[in-house]
């Protein structure tokens, strides 16, 4: 069955009692036990709750896992699939990461004794050379936030194995309709669904995904011991927004590549980020370990001080701190989604404070380009008057 079936028929004919097509709500917390010793399979709803299984089924199947795990946010997510590590394990991450992610390792986790390198995974070299004997695992974030960098799941899984570390991968990005890296090698998947799977704005969650039944069941054990699970009404939501992945995605990333486009000849744009672009470094990469290249697109303007004018002169384009929902929304890394890196740390990697980026809704493609156009003809006409 193709991946867009499973998705729409997630649920249809599980609630044998009424035939409900839409999965129903359980929102108690408690479940009777038929006799001393016996169970529905659901006891207590931290454990198991039925409208969760029902989306940790759906996201499992479409990663080709083995468990899914809804977690209240992506990053009790994160944190939850952390819980695997111990007191002075030692773990390889992307250079160009999630600042909320960045922050969680930095402020909370090396508190605990947690360490952390940051590589360019592009670099298998660079990548092998920062393997010590205490590393326990490598997350991947491919493309990367904010600059779509691209790093080779299946090349960067092998040299994992060979170490006896695990792969972790961030797809919030790709979601399983573009990219499953659990069939590249990877060990275990991470979401914010609260971006492209609910799709809407308006669901805060986060997915763990695991292959092999001996970290299935570590992960199983930490979701239920740490708690951060995802409530029932977020859960059918999240589920209710899955059922559309396969053709949002299409339409995310029609837009995004014609935005990209314009962008590239628009005179007040310095350079365009977008992975589906055949000049990008890594466009062979992507285009072999995944089907499609989403609907984030990254750029620069010329000067720093268009980026205000820019933002203020915007009238479809939200300029809001998110992505992956229908509407189209503009984020300025420096100052928001990146503000907890340190700025030399920024810099390094290039977010520089001329670097906005695009989360392409699904609008009609000529709205957004027209409005997109005439907010950078302002901000090239302010910059003039400012100079
Ligand atoms: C948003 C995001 C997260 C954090 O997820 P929340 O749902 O906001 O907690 C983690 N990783 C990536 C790549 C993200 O975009």
């Amino acid at each position: 069955m193709y991946l867009e079936t499973k998705l729409v028929q997630a649920g249809v004919g599980r609630d044998q009692t009424t035939g409900a097509v839409s999965f129903p709500v359980y929102n108690a917390t408690a479940y009777r036990h038929p006799a001393q010793g016996q169970s529905t399979g659901f006891d207590y709803t931290r454990t198991a709750n039925p409208t969760r299984e029902v989306l940790e089924l759906a996201i499992a199947e479409a990663e080709s896992g083995d468990a899914g795990f809804a977690c209240a946010s992506g990053m009790a997510a994160i944190h939850t699939v952390m819980g695997l590590f111990s007191q002075g394990d030692h773990l390889i991450v992307s250079l160009d990461l999630y600042g909320g992610t960045y922050r969680l390792f930095e402020q909370v986790l090396s508190r605990y004794g947690l360490c952390f390198s940051y590589v360019d995974l592009r670099d298998l070299q660079a990548f092998e050379q920062a393997i010590r004997p205490d590393s326990k695992a490598v997350l991947v974030e491919t493309p990367t936030n904010p600059l779509m960098q691209i790093t080779n799941i299946q090349a960067v899984s092998e040299i994992a194995k060979r170490h006896g570390l695990l792969t972790l991968v961030d797809n919030t990005f790709m979601t399983p309709y573009f990219q499953r890296p659990l069939e590249l090698g990877a060990n275990l998947v991470l979401h914010s669904a609260t971006k492209y799977l609910g799709g809407h704005n308006d669901v805060l969650a986060g997915l763990i995904v695991t292959k092999g039944k001996e970290l299935s069941e570590k992960v199983r054990f930490l979701h239920n011991s740490i708690g951060a699970v995802l409530g029932p009404n977020d859960c059918w939501l999240l589920l209710r927004g899955m059922k559309t992945l396969a053709l949002r995605m299409e339409r995310h990333q029609s837009n995004a590549l014609a935005i990209a486009r314009k962008l590239q000849e628009h005179p007040a744009v310095a350079e365009v980020f977008y992975p589906g672009l055949e000049a990008q470094e890594g466009f062979d990469i992507q285009s072999k370990q995944a089907s499609g290249y989403s609907g984030m697109v990254s750029f620069r303007v010329r000067f720093p001080e268009q980026v205000g004018p820019f933002l203020e002169s915007l009238n479809i384009v939200s300029f809001a701190e998110s992505l992956g929902g229908v509407e189209s929304l503009c984020t300025y890394p420096a100052t928001q989604t990146h503000a907890d890196i340190p700025q030399e740390v920024r810099e390094y990697v290039g977010v520089c404070d001329r670097l906005l980026r695009l989360s392409v809704g699904i609008e009609h493609p000529e709205d957004l380009i027209a409005d997109l156009c005439q907010a950078l003809d302002a901000s090239l006409v302010a910059r003039e008057c400012i100079r």
